[in-house]
This record gives structure tokens, C-alpha cells and sequence, in this order.
């Protein structure tokens, strides 16, 4: 139960995939989540079915974390213990096209956050971090140890730099910040009342694969099968986007239990398992009986052939590990497509 005088924690981008499913986890977890989001990559539909979900008002400011005064408002009004700093653009093709766009929204949301957390003295920040910071590693699977390759792309540059600012920052100042490292977060929520919501076209693949077996687009391009792994195709590890907001959840506990000011560790957020492209698109089909029509294309410039994540640093150090199958979150993400007809 939440008690009504418990701080919150800020959650940046709050509405979007990633950040509406910690919410449910959040409050779930006995935390009183305060979302901030300008709605430009989310529907404020969201937000009443975060309140069908948990139960709970969820409280929310409709913002875009460029907004230094009206994020300051936010710090002033409410009583904030921690953030969780989601708020960002995330399509890694666009970031090419306009990657003005990429490093001024994504750099300077996480310098506006910073420089409130300082002035309000709020110490822990947990901060979405992505597996392209590895690039191809040399080693699978890739821990957290692996050297970062130079990024493919100013989203993923994004990511290397956000990190670089809290190691930074973190060793001259009371803050204490968990970076995750996202490997590819599929799925939704069971009650298929939230999910990704892509606009346009997707560039990931189960949004690309849910959509073609619901008639949106006329067939799946597999993106190279002459890769050197045993089907040709690339192999990534998919997490369930429950068990990655579960995640959230225990790094900020993890940070509350800190005893010293500048702590900030890395932590990937897999499920430690790879799978093909055709593995995934044989899984979709078996679970869901739907026809899935594909051809096989060219490479897709930037792909890495594969990576997946060495777990063993969350399981010990955040008592975490990932608990729902590829399947599972196939058949949710197809319960969400669903739901959206
Ligand atoms: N992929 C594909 N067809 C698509 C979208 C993706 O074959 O329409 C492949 C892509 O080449 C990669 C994998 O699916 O090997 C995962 O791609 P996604 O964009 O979802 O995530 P990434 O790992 O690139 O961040």
C-alpha cells in the first residue's frame, strides 16, 4: 500500500513503452510514480489505463524535459526521492537524419534533470541505457566489463555520452545513478491494456512482425540471412518489457540501499539467451497460429550480427533476473495488437 505522504519518484517519458510498464511495476512495488511527459511519442490514453491497471490516480504533468522552469515547477511541488530518466528519442534511423535533434533532446533533457536533481537534492537516478553501446563485442555473451565500440549511430551515441555525464557527475557530487542497459525490449502488458505504440511504420521487429499478422503491412523483410550464426540470421536477446521495468524497480532499491554518495554501475537487462530473427518469426507463428508473411532482404546497414547479455552482475547485485519467455511476450505483444483494432 502507498501511503499518502510517500515521495515520488519521477518518471521521465512515463507514458512510453518502457516507462508506463515500471510505472505499473512502481506502484506495484509500493512507490508513488509522478509521470512527466510531453506525449509526443505516447498517447495520454495511457494514463487511464495505467489507473484500469493499478487501481491507483496516477498524477502526471504533460512536459518536455527541454522545459527547464516547467520541470523546475515539478521538483518544487512535489516531494521527489528518486528519478527514472526514460524521456528520449529513440528511433536510431531518424538519429542519422537529424541528429541535431537527437543530441539536443537527448543531452539536454538529462542535463535539465541533473542540474533539478542537484538543486533539490534528490540523490538517485536510474537512467535507460541501451546494449548498442557494445556495438558488435568481441565476447558473448557481452558483460559489462566489454570495451564501448564507437556508436553506429547519434541515437547510440546518445546512450554512450548520458552515461559518460553521470560517471561524471556522480563522482563530484552526492548523486548515485544505475545505468541499464537495455538488450530488445518486446512484449506489453498482460492485461493488453498497454504497449508499444510505434508511429508509422516500425523500425523493430515484433512491432514489425504483430503488425504484418494483423493485415497493417503487407509482409515482413528479414533483414539478411548470409550472417555467420546457424540460421544466417542475426540473434539478439528479447526481454520482456514486464521483467525489464521489474528492473527498474530493484536498481532503485539497489540505490536507495547505497551507503556513499557517487555510486554509478552498469547493469545490462537481458534475458542472457540469443535468438534469430527466424526464431523469433517460428515462435510468433507456433504461439499464435497466425500466417506471418516474409521474404528474406538485404542487411540492414548498422546491424550487428549478434549480441546477447551476460545477467550474472543484476542477478547478484540486483537480485534480478528475467522471468518471462519469448513466447510469452510474443503472445502479449499479439494480445496488444489485438486490442488495438
Ligand atoms: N529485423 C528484421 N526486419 C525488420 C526489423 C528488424 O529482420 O523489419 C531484424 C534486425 O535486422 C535485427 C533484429 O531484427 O537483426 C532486431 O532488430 P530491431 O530493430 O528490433 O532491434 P535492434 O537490435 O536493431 O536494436
Amino acid at each position: 500500500m502507498t501511503l499518502p505522504n510517500t515521495p515520488a519518484i519521477l518518471v521521465t517519458g512515463g507514458a512510453g513503452f518502457i516507462g508506463s510498464h515500471t510505472v505499473v511495476s512502481l506502484i506495484e512495488a509500493g512507490f508513488r510514480p509522478v509521470i512527466v511527459d510531453d506525449f509526443s511519442n505516447s498517447s495520454p490514453n495511457v494514463i487511464q489505463r495505467l489507473e484500469q491497471i493499478t487501481g491507483k490516480a496516477i498524477a502526471y504533468y504533460t512536459l518536455d524535459c527541454l522545459d527547464l522552469q516547467g520541470l523546475k515547477t515539478v521538483f518544487a511541488q512535489e516531494t521527489i526521492s528518486g528519478v527514472i530518466h526514460f524521456a528520449a528519442h529513440k528511433a536510431v534511423g531518424e538519429s542519422v537524419q537529424q541528429p541535431l535533434k537527437y543530441y539536443r533532446n537527448n543531452l539536454d533533457s538529462l542535463l535539465n534533470v541533473l542540474s533539478l536533481m542537484q538543486e533539490y537534492q534528490v540523490q538517485d537516478l536510474v537512467f535507460s541505457s541501451s546494449a548498442t553501446v557494445y556495438g558488435q563485442p568481441d565476447n558473448l555473451p557481452v558483460d559489462e566489463q566489454a570495451p564501448l565500440k564507437p556508436a553506429e549511430s547519434p541515437y547510440g551515441f546518445t546512450k554512450q555520452v548520458g552515461e559518460q555525464i553521470l560517471r561524471d557527475a556522480c563522482k563530484v557530487s552526492a548523486l548515485r545513478s544505475v545505468l541499464l542497459r537495455y538488450f530488445n525490449p518486446i512484449g506489453a502488458h498482460p492485461s493488453g491494456l498497454i504497449g508499444e505504440l510505434p508511429l508509422g511504420p516500425p523500425n523493430n521487429l515484433v512491432p514489425y512482425i504483430i503488425q504484418t499478422a494483423a493485415g497493417l503491412r503487407e509482409r515482413l523483410t528479414v533483414f539478411g540471412n548470409d550472417y555467420a550464426t546457424p540460421d544466417g540470421t542475426c540473434i539478439r536477446d528479447y526481454i520482456h518489457v514486464v521483467d525489464l521495468a521489474q528492473a527498474h524497480v530493484q536498481a532503485l532499491k539497489h540505490l536507495q540501499k547505497q551507503t556513499e554518495a557517487s555510486y554509478c554501475e552498469a547493469f545490462n537487462i537481458g534475458t542472457g539467451k540469443g535468438n534469430s530473427v527466424l526464431e523469433v518469426i517460428q515462435t510468433f507463428i507456433q504461439e499464435t497460429n497466425q500466417g506471418l508473411p516474409y521474404t528474406i532482404g538485404p542487411r540492414r546497414a548498422g546491424d550487428v550480427t549478434a549480441v546477447y547479455a551476460s545477467v550474472q552482475k543484476a542477478e547478484k547485485q540486483l537480485d534480478w533476473h528475467a522471468e518471462r519467455s519469448l513466447a510469452q511476450a510474443l503472445v502479449d505483444a499479439w494480445r496488444w495488437q489485438c486490442s488495438l483494432k
